[in-house]
């Protein structure tokens, strides 16, 4: 933890864990990345043109290795050069959201699942987020009225069952309100599950507070879904807020978008698979990263991926390995992709190959 100006080492020590004053300390222009690291020239550039917000609490900040300048957890968050290509490819909206958007804040996408957005703020800005055409906007967070229009939405259609709670991020939202939002979704009869979606485990690990954690318990089934980049990120905040909410008996799942000069090496997602399932945190997805605006210089190609999942299997416990997906462009959802393990069908056999390439004869049946 670096000394910041204006701020005694010990009153810093104190607050340092208190998720209130990293939030309003948040880093939002390169001068004051200083006592963390030496931003470049470049970045110091990239951080005054940025088009989409720059933001990063201390605590974040101080995950980044000053001495890298490729340091995964900078690529991700501190904006470079890079961002100034908006890309021809690129859409503002890869997963066509805002056409989904059936009353304001709420997405209904899929027949059984919708998506509430109450939020556009996050502890950290992604350069890659797939809503930057949002996120970090001035939009305010979601006020009764809209909360009583998507509620409503949500009853008269009784045909979804999951709703996905995302942004922005959720718990940024005071306990109350998130407390508030969480109980006005639970009354209503057809809704089975409830999930959040949340990078504050971490960017923001002193945010699960005894408080926060005992109305997650509350709420069951309440789902968590995990942003994480890079086994860098899992430090002893992060395990001990994966601890509190299992042990609390909060279902943990793991998003990660692959990214280029990140996270895209087997070695690097395998390990982190690998910890987080000590956490007790099944990874869920593997996201390929959508063509968005200033964010194309994080794309890697579909082979890549299909390759390190290919990697992956079989090497590592079946658990540990996400499904890898894109969102497809038109809102077509999310679509799992697989590297086929299937050489011929016919109504006898299946030719298969295993994880070694190795080819098995599988019999098969014609009757069913
Ligand atoms: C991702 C997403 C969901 C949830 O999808 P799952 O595959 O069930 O995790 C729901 N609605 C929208 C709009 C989404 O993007
Ligand atoms: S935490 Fe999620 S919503 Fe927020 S900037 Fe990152 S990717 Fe976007």
């Amino acid at each position: 933890m670096p000394t910041l100006p204006n701020e005694s080492h010990t009153s810093q020590q104190n607050r340092w864990p208190d998720w209130k004053w990293q939030l309003r300390h948040r880093i939002k222009d390169a001068s004051s990345l200083q006592p963390y690291f030496q931003p470049t020239p470049e970045e110091e550039q990239a951080i005054s043109n940025a088009s989409f917000p720059f933001a990063i609490t201390p605590y974040y900040a101080s995950l980044i290795d000053a001495s890298d300048p490729r340091d995964p957890l900078r690529r991700a968050i501190i904006p470079s050069i890079a961002e100034q290509y908006l890309g021809s490819m690129a859409q503002a909206d890869p997963c066509e959201e805002d056409a989904h958007e059936v009353v304001p804040r709420l997405v209904h996408r899929y027949p059984d699942r919708a998506l509430l957005l109450p939020t556009s703020e996050c502890p950290v800005y992604c350069r890659y987020c797939t809503r930057s055409r949002w996120v970090g906007s001035t939009a305010p967070p979601i006020n009764e009225d809209s909360l009583l229009n998507a509620t409503q939405y949500l009853r008269e259609h009784s045909e979804i069952r999951d709703v996905l709670i995302s942004g922005g991020d959720p718990l940024l939202l005071s306990d109350q309100r998130i407390s508030h939002i969480l109980s006005s979704l639970s009354r209503i009869p057809s809704i089975d599950i409830i999930r959040i979606g949340t990078k504050t485990a971490t960017a923001l690990p002193m945010r699960f507070t005894d408080n926060l954690v005992s109305i997650l318990r509350n709420f069951q089934p309440l789902w968590l879904q995990l942003h994480f980049c890079h086994p860098q990120e899992l430090t002893a905040e992060v395990i001990a807020a994966c601890k509190k909410l299992a042990d609390a008996g909060v279902p943990l799942t793991a998003q990660v978008v692959l990214l280029r000069g990140v996270n895209n090496d087997t070695s690097i997602l395998q390990l982190l698979f690998r910890r987080l399932i000590q956490l007790r945190v099944r990874p869920y997805y593997l996201y390929q990263c959508d063509p968005v605006p200033n964010a194309m210089h994080f794309r890697t190609s579909v082979q890549s991926g299909l390759t390190i999942m290919k990697q992956l299997q079989g090497r590592t416990t079946g658990f540990a390995i996400p499904t890898y997906v894109i969102d497809a462009p038109n809102g077509g959802g999310k679509i799992p992709l697989q590297s086929s393990y299937i050489t011929s069908i016919s109504d006898s056999e299946v030719v298969l190959r295993n994880y070694e390439d190795l080819p098995y004869i599988y019999p098969n049946t014609n009757i069913d």
